[in-house]
């Protein structure tokens, strides 16, 4: 039995600047009147946590702070722990968070979704920081994202130009690195085989999910293209058209 449902949000509780049809409702009638444990998970890294939250609360999604799960803030931990300074490829809405005035001596590589701030100069500077050694730190390795009807790189094509060129691997802090799935899973207290990931990513949230043995539904809103059902890695994952059906799906079994 589900006791867990992990949300991604891009794409599957909006897109296009707009909440998914039914979605709010769905999401806020679970938050009333279910035991479930909701969290929403996401690799979004063009918004800070707070921006992401603000963005969900003025969609009319009831959720509380504490219930988004980002790598974000595990990157940001990670970097501490190690005692990392990063020479950051990201987007400017991240810099406050990352970038400090002792950054001059980076010995580490960040790369998030960095939209314009991917260019040959920074690019470079990367690559002979990763030749001379420093780790390189992603928060995801997805492909593409849907904006405005169209889709546009993420971070992972960078990444992986930097780990060809450079021979090294990237380590990925967030979907669908099997550690920050275990972290959310954790955090709530449950096994991976009551937890319900919903995703329109069938790499980052559906195959990512089924890997590390969560249930995985992928929804065809957000950067679904047609033919993703084939890829998922498992003939026990659903497709469904959106978050709605997806949560009704389960919520019948
Ligand atoms: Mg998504």
């Amino acid at each position: 039995m589900i006791k867990l449902i992990l949300f991604d949000i891009s794409g599957v509780l909006y897109e296009n600047n707009k909440p998914i049809r039914r979605a709010v409702d769905v999401v806020n009638q679970l938050q009333q009147e279910s035991t479930l444990s909701l969290l929403f998970v996401t690799n979004s890294s063009q918004m800070t946590e707070q921006m992401i939250y603000t963005s969900l609360t003025n969609f009319g999604f009831h959720i509380e702070k504490s219930q988004l799960f980002t790598p974000t803030t595990a990157l940001k931990h990670l970097l501490k722990e190690r005692g990392l300074t990063p020479f950051c490829i990201i987007h400017p809405n991240l810099e406050p968070e990352f970038i400090s005035s002792d950054n001059d001596k980076p010995n580490a590589v960040v790369v998030t979704d960095a939209a314009e701030q991917f260019n040959y100069s920074k690019l470079n500077s990367a690559f002979e920081l990763l030749l001379n050694g420093a780790p390189l730190l992603g928060i995801g390795r997805n492909k593409y994202f849907k904006r405005g009807g169209k889709f546009m790189l993420d971070a992972g094509p960078f990444i992986v130009a930097l780990e060809y060129a450079a021979d090294v691997e990237a380590e990925i802090i967030g979907k669908p690195s099997a550690s920050f799935f275990m972290a959310a899973v954790d955090s709530v207290g449950c096994r991976p085989e009551q937890t319900l990931m919903i995703g329109d990513d069938v790499e980052a949230d559906v195959n990512g999910a089924l890997s590390v043995g969560l249930q995985a539904v992928l929804v065809k809103t957000g950067k679904y293209r047609k033919g993703d059902e084939q890829k998922i890695n498992s003939v026990d994952a659903k497709v469904v058209d959106s978050v709605v059906g997806a949560v009704s799906a389960f919520l019948e079994h």
